[in-house]
């Protein structure tokens, strides 16, 4: 039997019991190895339901964090997917996974660099930069879904601007203490938002983030 699949397992039990219904992503959460995203003394914590801590004082999402919003971008397979905050590279998997055309974005060179190992490893095709997520990556847009995982003051424009028809952004917005989940879906000129209370994240910093 492969490494922790019996943890896997649980944890998979877990995120149903917690309401996360797509089969197609609890399938790919059962397939990505999240004990290979972190490193010791983590790596036994690795599929308790909770954030960890990862290089550069960042966290790898908890699970069911991960599963929320990702059930929220409602993906269909091969929908092109812009996240930003790379961090360990586990969410940009969970979505390649989907069968989605992945892109990231991380600020910290040195976290992009580990999570591209990560990527040829396990023989995921995500294009990847270094850079300042918050204008988001205008060159490969629209995007089927943009997905931040880091907290944000407000909701950036550049990102609602980057979405396809019927695209949707998902983004914790609120102080640095708590944030409410933002999902906001483009319907025409428009946009509908849902907001699910109760997240937190890491500061996502940049110009049109914190510290911005
Ligand atoms: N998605 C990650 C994973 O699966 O491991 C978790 C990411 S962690 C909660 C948030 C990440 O956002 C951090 O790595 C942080 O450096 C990054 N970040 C913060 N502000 C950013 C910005 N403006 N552009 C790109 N990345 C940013």
């Amino acid at each position: 039997m492969a490494r922790f699949e019996d943890e896997r397992r649980d944890m998979i039990d877990v995120l149903k019991e917690r309401g996360i219904t797509d089969e197609r992503l609890l399938q790919a959460m059962m397939k990505v190895e999240r004990h290979l995203f972190v490193s010791e003394p983590f790596v036994n914590r690795a599929y308790d339901d909770t954030a960890l801590p990862i290089a550069k004082q960042q966290t790898i999402s908890q699970p069911y964090t991960v599963a929320f919003m990702t059930q929220q971008l409602d993906l269909k397979d091969g929908a092109k997917v812009l996240e930003i905050g790379t961090g360990s590279g586990y969410q940009a998997a969970i979505l390649a996974e989907l069968g989605c055309k992945v892109y990231t974005i991380e600020r910290h060179v040195d976290l992009l660099l580990q999570a591209r190992k990560m990527f040829e490893k396990r023989g995921y095709r995500i294009g990847s930069k270094v850079g300042d997520g918050t204008i988001g990556w205008s060159e490969f847009g629209p995007y089927d879904g943009i997905v931040v995982t880091a907290a944000a003051p407000n909701v950036p424009e550049p990102l609602k601007e980057q979405l396809a028809e019927g695209g949707r952004l998902v983004i914790p917005v609120g102080d640095l203490d708590l944030q409410d989940l933002h999902v906001i879906i483009k319907t025409g000129s428009s946009f509908q938002v849902r907001i699910a209370q109760g997240f937190k994240f890491v500061p996502l910093i940049g110009k049109k983030g914190w510290n911005g």
